[in-house]
């Protein structure tokens, strides 16, 4: 069944069961199957990525309505997070093109409203991703032990899954992706680490390394935060995540973001994780012993590229650790909303009887299992 069909289906039986729905006041029926998508920004000129606007905001809304409606770890929920991390992306370029100052609307502001995906997007999403048919289906790959493994999404991407049993009830560990953030904006989220006495890992681009970047990594890494790799840059030169490069061009593109780490703070670094969790089992293995890098997915996609408001991303994001009880969860300093919710989300953890742990845990658990 389509996925708006079975998502359908899902909220006309069980209304109430919407993880989401608690955080609405005012839930309409009205535009149950309605798109509402707000219109272009105004803009002298329109070029063909401003044209697209609509159906990637309308894409972006269609995959936040199932991000937080999905049961975490089913093919739905890992496919909603890759293609949403995309069409955030895609939608801030064009924002930021035309000077517009981000959409108006809520994303997720209404459970019950379903929007309608762009076909065209859609189309696009196949093609950078390589969703496939669920005919061809491969098998998982684990990865060190079972440490994380591939899974294939929709039969064919290779996603990253990750396993948190080395934690224990009631530990957390923060991560942010896709740093650093120019001016004091990753620096802000350090900063209300550091006096939480808190540490996270910093998964950064080597492309935004310049000496403002470096400058930043080195803070980071001094307050004992983990800087890692991401990648060199967030995809391929025609914007494709790692698995249409070859092993050794992903080797290479790695091995330069690791080098400017390295120059920039001192410190080697210890972890990677691939941009939207999608490599290849081989590429993922020769990265791991190729460059000494352990691999680190998520267990809390807090899926905060779908949510604008700041008050709501910190309540799902509450709702997310409260269900799992544990975890390690995935945030990305480039967003306004993220920031101010781990600003907050250090306070309710002393509140609620949460631990902050080092990232310094998943290295040490991963040099076990491969000592074994
Ligand atoms: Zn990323």
């Amino acid at each position: 069944m389509p996925i708006i069909l079975k998502l359908l289906s899902f909220l006309l039986l069980f209304p109430a069961f919407s993880a989401a729905a608690e955080f609405e006041q005012d839930l309409t029926l009205e535009s149950a199957v309605g798109r509402e998508v707000p219109a272009a920004p105004e803009a002298q000129v329109v070029d063909g990525a401003a044209a697209d606007y609509e159906g990637y905001l309308a894409t972006l809304a269609y995959y936040s309505d199932i991000a937080y409606q999905a049961v975490p770890g089913t093919e739905d929920y890992l496919e909603a997070s890759i293609a949403g991390d995309y069409l955030r992306r895609k939608v801030d370029e064009i924002e930021a093109g035309l000077g517009a100052s981000g959409s108006p609307m809520s994303l997720n502001g209404d459970p019950v409203r379903l929007h309608l995906p762009s076909e065209k997007v859609m189309s696009e999403l196949r093609g950078v991703f390589g969703f496939g048919t669920e005919d061809g289906r491969a098998e998982p790959v684990t990865i060190k032990r079972g440490f994380a493994k591939i899974v294939y999404v929709k039969g064919s991407t290779p996603f990253l899954v990750q396993d948190d049993s080395f934690l224990n009830k009631g530990e957390i560990i923060l991560t942010f992706d896709d740093g650093p953030a120019p001016g004091k904006y990753s620096m802000a989220v350090a900063d209300n680490l550091k006096a939480n006495s808190a540490q996270a890992v910093f998964f950064v681009l080597g492309e935004k390394l310049g000496a403002a970047g470096k400058a930043i990594i080195k803070v980071e890494a001094e307050d004992g935060n983990f800087v890692a790799v991401h990648g060199y840059n967030h995809a391929t030169e025609t914007g494709k995540p790692f698995t249409a490069y070859t092993t050794g061009k992903t080797l290479a593109k790695l091995g330069q973001a690791a080098g400017s780490i390295t120059s920039a703070t001192g410190v080697k670094p210890a972890l990677f994780r691939p941009p939207y969790g999608v490599i290849g089992a081989d590429a993922l293995k020769a990265v791991i012993t190729g460059l000494d890098l352990v691999p680190l997915g998520w267990t809390i996609d807090t899926m905060d590229w779908s949510v604008k408001s700041p008050d709501e991303l910190y309540a799902k994001t509450i709702a997310l650790i409260k269900q799992r009880g544990k975890g390690i969860v995935l945030m990305h300093d480039i967003h306004p909303q993220s920031r101010e919710t781990v600003r907050r989300l250090l306070q309710w953890f002393k509140e609620n009887n949460y631990k902050v742990v080092s990232p310094d845990r998943i290295v040490q658990a991963f040099r076990a299992q491969q000592g074994e």
